[in-house]
């Protein structure tokens, strides 16, 4: 893990994009964990249309903690990726029921399954020494998708990370567990279920994060946009959010 992503100081926390509603994040307290990693060109279907980007990270590398899905769409919860990860690490997998019954299929043992629900609090890691706990929180797209909120850091030092996963805008994104966060990586493609990019600059205002991080672009040829749509309409509102475009694999530390 050390070599995909730098340990944070305290107060801080590393996130590298994987692509699509992908990302890879490690706490200052060494917890390691991936949400949403797609990693292969399964949703290429027969056809195997070509990503637009190579996957940044191979499966088997991707010696995480915890992975968690945010439903089950295949840009999302892979199972070539999953199968990889479960087969060559010891990540624990936390996703809703339907994301959990696929991990059953793949083989993955039961006791590395974790289902969950919007409401759920979790703790990730070992959770004698976790500094990273987890809101679940609603998603209007599958049945039972989901997004997260991770409170990362101890004491007065922790940084608050919303990740929308796939979602429409609904005034249900707006909850105790979403508010106050210090960054949003937010789906902008405005299409399949997933609100657009001014919706998204819309959600930004309200929730009014320090960084804002857009994704689910730059990855499948059928189902992307300009990021630079968003930067501009965010721009244009006015907003004190700092807008942070990264390409796929890129790192960066949150929020500065
Ligand atoms: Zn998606």
């Amino acid at each position: 893990m050390t070599e995909l992503l730098a340990r944070p100081p305290d107060g801080v926390v590393t996130l590298r994009w994987l692509g699509q509603g992908g990302f890879l994040f490690r706490s200052p307290g060494d917890v390691t964990w991936a949400v949403d990693p797609y990693l292969t060109n399964y949703s290429s279907g027969p056809s195997r249309v070509e990503r637009l980007n190579p996957p940044p990270v191979a499966p088997a590398e991707l010696a995480v903690d915890a992975v968690l899905g945010s439903h089950c769409h295949s840009d999302h919860l892979d199972p070539e990726t999953l199968a990889a990860v479960a087969a060559h690490t010891s990540a624990e997998f936390y996703t809703a029921a339907e994301g959990a019954r696929m991990l059953g299929e793949l083989g993955v043992e039961a006791r590395r399954v974790h289902t969950v629900a919007v409401g759920d609090e979790l703790t990730l890691g070992d959770p004698a020494r976790s500094d990273v706990r987890v809101a679940v929180v609603f998603a209007e797209h599958t049945g039972d998708a989901v997004g997260f909120v991770f409170t990362v850091g101890r004491g007065g030092r922790t940084i608050r990370i919303y990740v929308t996963g796939d979602t429409l805008f609904n005034e249900r994104l707006f909850s105790p567990a979403t508010q106050d966060v210090d960054v949003l990586c937010v789906c902008i493609n405005g299409r399949g279920g997933n609100m657009t990019y001014e919706e998204a600059v819309e959600l930004t205002r309200r929730l009014a994060p320090r960084v804002v991080i857009p994704m689910h672009f730059a990855v499948m040829p059928h189902n992307t946009i300009d990021p630079q749509l968003f930067v501009d309409a965010a721009h244009a509102a006015g907003l004190a959010t700092e807008t942070r475009v990264l390409g796929v694999g890129e790192a960066t530390q949150v929020p500065g």
